[in-house]
């Protein structure tokens, strides 16, 4: 959580030409939503503190040049450009590049209803993507205990790679290969160590389907899911 701080230096900024006032260093996405506007994320989360910025989601301009706000600290006369229809649309076309990678079938994902993707194919609008689905041929890694890996709906957004660790302060999930071939590794030693709590946290840490529960399915019904209105 981007908590506010009475030691830190107060500025003023503009968030779609409305000067607000911030603190200096905080994040942008924290501080847009403090002043009524949701800014579209997907590999960051509430509370994560550092973002990589990998999904580039939450995309906005700033100096004439497109940058993540998810990474930005607030700075004295910053001058912020979020919702205009250009950058609803990058971020839509975003999404599309995501669905069209990987091969996500929503009505059977136990995630459906709870996934961060499939909320925002929804926010923004998203029908028929724009892109051709690439149909990629991935695997499922039953490997471990309690663990199931569906590669086929990984996003690569990085949020188990950096943000998950095992009661040894070890690193479970890895980034393996490049370009095309990049896919999440699990070490399932580790993966076959962890608690049951630590499981169910990583699951909910994954935006998607991709970590998921061996012999659970769908923990809770339509219309008491995450995104259900
Ligand atoms: S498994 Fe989930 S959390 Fe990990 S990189 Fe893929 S989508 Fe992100």
């Amino acid at each position: 959580m981007n908590k506010l701080s009475k030691n830190t230096k107060k500025i003023n900024i503009l968030l779609d030409g409305k000067e607000v006032e911030a603190q200096e260093g905080e994040n942008i996405v924290e501080l847009a939503k403090r002043h009524g506007i949701d800014i579209p994320v997907l590999c960051y989360y509430e509370g994560m503190g550092e973002c990589l910025g990998t999904c580039r989601v939450c995309t906005i301009r700033w100096k004439r040049h497109h940058v993540s706000a998810c990474t930005l600290k607030a700075e004295e006369g910053m001058d912020l450009t979020i919702e205009t229809e250009d950058l609803k649309d990058l971020r839509k076309a975003l999404i599309e590049l995501l669905f069209v990678e990987g091969n996500h079938f929503c009505p059977s994902c136990e995630k459906s209803g709870d996934c961060d993707l499939q909320h925002l194919g929804l926010k923004l609008e998203m029908t028929v993507p724009r892109f051709h689905y690439r149909f990629n041929n991935r695997s499922i890694n039953f490997d471990a205990d309690k663990i199931l890996f569906e590669h086929n709906r990984c996003i690569l957004c990085k949020r188990c790679t950096h943000k998950f660790e095992d009661d040894n302060g070890e690193r479970v999930f890895a980034f393996k290969g490049k370009g095309s071939n990049l896919s999440v590794e699990m070490n399932i030693e580790r993966a076959n160590g962890l608690s049951e709590e630590l499981v169910d946290q990583v699951v909910e840490l994954c935006p998607v389907g991709a970590i998921l529960k061996k012999g659970k399915g769908f923990d809770r019904p339509i219309g008491k899911r995450k995104y259900d209105e």
